[in-house]
């Protein structure tokens, strides 16, 4: 049975309510231009409602004081679930964003499980309760849960980023308001019903779609405690500017603009290959992929001839095709932005390597796949993000200049390196001023933390960090001895609240 299209209410306090407004989204394939599916929008009164059950569900409980090991249970459930689903998950996806059809099977449903199932193993040994002792004091310091969360997503991966944000939340005991991309609602919705169908008490998760005037509305709210948003850096910097009001604290993964280093002794065939998902995944529209390339002198021409092998192996085509690689931009809006930076950098002078023109899809917000050469470090192409299949190529003389072009850079996010001298490979990502870098390819895991340096945003997500981010540390003072006695008598060990 295919997941819901057509929505009347919202999830709010474990119910279906039906929204105080009558405005609606319409949901369109970027694939087909078709209206697949309809969904409410909260007003300010449903925020109210959301943030208030979710307040109560903190404050009253048992929510947040239940054992770690019972949230759990209850996540592993949705967990379950969501893989007895992957296949209508994924065909949702596709439709909704236009990721194409083999890859959402992988980084749109396949990493989200892979993600909740690291969070369910760190929580395992999360340190909930630890003691420290020195000549100055003796203490029991918890993490306590945060409190109320306020979840702000994009529409490029709506099932990752979606459980990036409620999994850490509710395993560390907080409450959560989730509000989807007016883009990407239905998969959002769909997954608030597994929540349901698993048992979640309720209150605990709030799923709302709303206008950005409204999403406002929420960040800005007193009864939320703390802000985690995915989104650009231009809509990052104005949350962060309104939670500073009420000091709501925050969670900012923002844009990127990665670069990947090739060096000299790089395997050409290998670092291509890499490309094809670490370049150009979901048509260009994820946060971490490497649109900088950085090649050297010497082997520039070698290089643009194999990407150029590698982008004519990609067919650009309907999403649910399994054949396609490279599907449509999620909306009008951004197959525009796309464009337009194309046309400015070659209105900038840089050259069009590789595409560059229209794709011959007569439906659909296709573009076509580009790398551009012969650029400079301060080209709107190079400097800022595209989030569409457009690439640079930057040459470089020596390892000091790859480094310098790496870094000249507002975004901070990720980048690469690839060498066949893993130890020159380090060295050189040592130098790179970004939260992940992935050397030959190699992903560093969920159980690494992920974030951005500078304008990429501020904290971290995945890994131990990732489940941090919803505690605030509390230290008890105690006499040294029964702090040690505390620990024999094992409540003082990691994972023991
Ligand atoms: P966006 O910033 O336009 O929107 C993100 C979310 O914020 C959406 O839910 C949107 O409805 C909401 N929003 C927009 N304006 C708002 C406002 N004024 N008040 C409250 N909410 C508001 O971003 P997008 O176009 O949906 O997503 C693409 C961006 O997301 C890219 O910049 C990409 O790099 C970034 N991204 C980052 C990561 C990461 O982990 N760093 C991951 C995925 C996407």
């Amino acid at each position: 049975m295919t997941l819901t299209r057509t929505y009347d209410s919202l999830f709010i306090d474990g119910q279906w309510m039906k929204p105080s407004s009558s405005e609606t989204i319409q949901v369109v394939s970027p694939a087909t231009e078709q209206v697949i599916g309809t969904v409410p929008t909260a007003s300010i009164q449903d925020i109210d409602r959301a943030v208030n059950a979710a307040r109560t569900a903190f404050d009253k409980g048992p929510w947040p004081t239940m054992a770690p090991q019972e949230r759990s249970e209850i996540l592993r459930r949705v967990r379950d679930k969501i893989a007895e689903r992957r296949d209508d998950f994924a065909d949702l996806i596709t439709e909704e964003m236009g990721s194409p059809i083999t890859q959402s099977r992988t980084i749109q449903v396949g990493a989200p499980l892979a993600l909740l199932d690291s969070y369910l193993e760190l929580v395992e040994t999360f340190p909930f309760r630890d003691i420290r002792t020195a000549q100055s004091g003796s203490a029991l310091v918890t993490r306590e849960p945060l409190g109320v969360v306020a979840a702000v997503v994009p529409w490029n991966v709506p099932l990752t980023v979606a459980i990036q944000k409620v999994a850490p939340s509710l395993l560390t005991g907080c409450t959560v308001v989730l509000k989807p991309a007016s883009e990407t609602p239905l998969t959002t919705l769909a997954l608030a019903r597994l929540f349901e169908e698993a048992g979640l008490p309720p209150g605990v998760l709030n799923v709302l779609p709303a206008s950005r005037e409204v999403s406002e509305y929420l960040v800005s709210h007193p009864g939320v405690d703390k802000l985690t948003f995915t989104g650009s850096t231009a809509v990052g910097r104005r949350l962060a500017s309104i939670c500073g009001q009420n000091l709501t604290r925050v969670t900012l993964e923002l844009g990127g603009k990665s670069a990947a280093i090739v060096l000299d002794d790089a395997d050409l065939d290998a670092t291509i290959e890499s490309l094809r998902l670490a370049s150009l995944r979901n048509s260009g529209q994820i946060c971490s992929l490497k649109t900088r390339l950085l090649v050297s002198n010497r082997r520039h021409d070698e290089f643009i001839d194999r990407l150029r092998a590698l982008v004519e192996s990609m067919p650009v085509g309907d999403p649910r095709d399994a054949a396609t690689q490279i599907g449509p931009m999620a909306t009008a809006r951004q197959r525009d932005v796309v464009q337009n930076y194309i046309d400015a950098g070659k209105n900038a002078g840089a050259k069009v390597a590789i595409g560059g023109g229209r794709t011959s899809q007569d439906r659909g917000y296709f573009v076509e796949p580009t790398v551009f050469t012969d650029t400079d470090p301060d080209m709107s192409i190079v400097l800022e993000e595209i989030f569409g299949p457009v690439l640079t190529v930057s040459r470089y003389e020596d390892e000091d200049m790859a480094v310098q072009l790496a870094n000249h850079s507002p975004y901070g996010l990720n980048g690469a390196v690839f060498t066949s001298d893993l130890d020159r490979g380090l060295a050189v990502a040592s130098r790179i001023r970004t939260g992940t870098v992935e050397i030959n390819g190699n992903s560093a895991g969920f159980h690494a933390p992920v974030g951005g340096f500078k304008d990429s945003g501020i904290g971290r997500e995945a890994g131990y960090e990732g489940l941090d981010a919803y505690t605030e540390p509390k230290s008890y003072g105690l006499p040294h001895d029964f702090v040690l006695g505390l620990e024999a008598a094992g409540k003082s060990r990691v994972g023991s609240a």
